[in-house]
């Protein structure tokens, strides 16, 4: 199979710590084959993205583009550990993650109101792919994330459970 041209951009911010990442997508390939690159979500990414409940992990995103009649069909299997926080104990733990999401790139004059459909410019040339494989990633976390019977901070779950009326 034949690899895609995949950048991954990082630029860091020495002075403030922060990581601010991107994968792009070279919207000008020849995508008649089925074109696939592997890259891996660090736990930088993650940590980088502020406000969320993912706090870090370690995942492979796996991006297979084909053109198909209506625009470039993008399939995205995202699989690996993302570092959450224990719902009982507050302590990071980890959970598997393993999605698979389809997405559709189309020229913006086509414009139609749905989900899964990313509109680009005819001009653009490249697409950044991280802000959406951050989302398959947030949306496949368990509602509900607790350690295993037994496994939490004991001191922390016990604070917490005077708090719990
Ligand atoms: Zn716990």
């Amino acid at each position: 199979m034949e690899s895609m041209v995949i950048r991954q951009i990082i630029t860091k911010f020495a002075a403030a710590k922060v990581y601010i990442m991107s994968v792009i997508l070279d919207l000008k390939q020849n995508f008649t084959q089925p074109l696939t690159a592997e890259y891996s979500i660090t736990d930088d990414m993650l940590a980088s993205v502020e406000n969320t409940l993912v706090k870090g992990g370690q995942l492979t995103a796996s991006v297979t583009a084909q053109q198909a009649p209506e625009g470039l069909r993008l399939t995205i299997h995202t699989a690996g550990k993302a570092v959450v926080e224990c719902d009982r104990c507050l302590d990071d733990m980890e959970v598997d993650i393993d999605t698979t999401n389809s997405l559709s790139v189309q020229t913006a004059d086509r414009f139609e109101d749905a989900d899964d459909i990313i509109y680009v410019e005819k001009s653009q040339k490249e697409l950044d792919l991280w802000p959406m494989v951050y989302d398959f990633i947030v949306l496949a976390l368990p509602v509900t994330h607790v350690h295993p019977e037994g496994q939490c901070n004991k001191e922390m779950a016990e604070k917490l459970s005077q708090y719990i009326v």
